[in-house]
Formats: structure tokens, C-alpha cells, sequence
């Protein structure tokens, strides 16, 4: 649908289950037409991934909203995101709750996507440039934890930085599909569900993947 952001809101979300009023509102304020690059403004309100540079994509809306609704925001949490991209979700998640710690490994998507979010003027959030598949240690313990790309496992390191009833969102898989595990940490030990079937872009790093094993078998072609 999503020739408006308000049809994207009403028809790719709403109508489709997504309930929440303040998930919702936070779509309609956080305007993906600001997070895609400039040859798709057209189709910032269509419900599919939208190419950013470097092989990466900014996340489908509907998939977007079915992680964030996992994440039962309230608007007092801390959230660590791993994957910052376009910054879309990020702006989703500075609406929902009170901070946000993101991480990126691509230089040139962090900070364009750091210069997008300050020029539209969120302040609860903070940027670092590494590998997010080992957290962010000196920001834990995190309310919510949400990443946005695959990994082979739920990374131990994030499990770790996870803080008492908290939450963590991840797709957990191979290339050619991934569930999307949630899971909450109780007296210590977490406990895990796998939910809906999605498709992301991989997680690279040390408690992702080397690199995509598509590419690794191709690498190992004679
Ligand atoms: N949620 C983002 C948005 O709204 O634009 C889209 C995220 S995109 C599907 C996945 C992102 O994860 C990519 O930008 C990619 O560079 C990043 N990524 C992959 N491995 C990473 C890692 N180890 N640490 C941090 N970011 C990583």
C-alpha cells in the first residue's frame, strides 16, 4: 500500500495487527522518507527493504513494527541496538523509550545515520562505530535489546549485557531465512522463543558470522 505515511500506518500496520497506540504513533512521527536514500523517497511507504550503500537495507516497516511490539516499550528503558543502518528504527525507538545505545560497523552508515538523527533533533541516543555482536559492556545492563541483522546464535555477549526481566530481540539463522528469537532474561536465566520467520541482511563479527557462508563458499570454489 503506503503511498502516504499515514496509508503506510493505517494499512501495512494497523490493519494488520499492529495495535499498540504508542508503537503506532511513533511510526507516524519518525517519517521513513528522512532514513531512505534519495533516488527511493517514492517509495519510502511501501512495505518492503529499501537498499542503503555497502550491500545493507533499511528494514521492511511491518517487520520493523513486529520486533518493536516484541519489545513491549513503555518509555523507561534503556535499549541497545545493534545495527543502526539508516537510523530508521533507531528514530522508532528514541520515540519509545527513554535512551538508546546503537551500534554500527559500517563508518559511513553510522555517521550519516548519527547526522540524520541529530539533525532531527533526537538527543537520547548514543552512537559507537564497532562490533555490536559484542554489545556495548560499558552501557549494561540493558532494558531491551533488539538487533536488526542475522546470526548464527543468539550472540552470548548481548544474553550477558541483558538485564533482570529484560528483553532481547534477534533473527537467529542461515542466508536463506532466519526466526525471529525473543527472549527474557528471568533470575538469571534466559529463556528463549522462536516467533515469526524474516529475512536479514548478516550479523558480521565475533559472535556473528566470519562472513556471509554463502560468500565463504564461494571463496572455497577452486
Ligand atoms: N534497522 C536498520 C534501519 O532501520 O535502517 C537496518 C539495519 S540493516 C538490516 C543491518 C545493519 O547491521 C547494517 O547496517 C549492517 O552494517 C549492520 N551490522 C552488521 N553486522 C554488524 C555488527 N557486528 N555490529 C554492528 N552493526 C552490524
Amino acid at each position: 500500500m503506503g503511498n502516504s505515511l499515514e496509508d503506510m500506518v493505517e494499512f501495512d500496520l494497523r490493519r494488520r495487527g499492529i495495535t499498540d497506540a504508542r508503537l503506532l504513533a511513533a511510526f507516524g512521527k519518525a517519517d521513513r522518507k528522512a532514513f531512505v536514500p534519495a533516488l527511493d523517497r517514492e517509495k519510502a511507504y511501501e512495505d518492503r527493504p529499501l537498499q542503503l550503500t555497502h550491500g545493507q537495507t533499511v528494514s521492511q516497516p511491518y517487520m520493523v513494527a513486529l520486533m518493536l511490539q516484541e519489545l513491549k516499550l513503555q518509555g523507561s528503558e534503556k535499549v541497545l541496538e545493534i545495527g543502526t543502518g539508516s537510523g530508521y528504527q533507531t528514530a522508532l525507538l528514541a520515540e519509545l523509550a527513554k535512551e538508546v545505545w546503537t551500534v554500527e560497523r559500517i563508518e559511513f552508515l553510522a555517521t550519516t545515520a548519527e547526522d540524520r538523527l541529530l539533525d532531527l533533533g533526537y538527543k537520547n541516543i548514543r552512537y559507537r562505530l564497532g562490533d555490536g555482536s559484542l554489545g556495548w559492556p560499558e552501557g549494561a545492563p540493558y532494558d531491551r535489546i533488539v538487533v536488526s541483522a542475522a546470526c548464527p546464535d543468539v550472540p552470548d555477549a548481548l544474553v550477558e549485557q541483558l538485564g533482570e526481566g529484560g528483553i532481547l530481540a534477534v533473527p537467529v539463522g542461515d542466508p536463506n531465512g532466519q526466526v525471529l528469537v525473543v527472549g527474557v532474561k528471568q533470575s538469571g536465566v534466559f529463556e528463549k522463543r522462536r516467533t515469526i520467520d524474516c529475512m536479514f541482511v548478516p550479523l558480521i563479527g565475533a559472535q556473528g558470522f566470519a562472513h556471509w557462508p554463502e560468500q565463504q563458499q564461494k571463496d572455497r570454489a577452486p
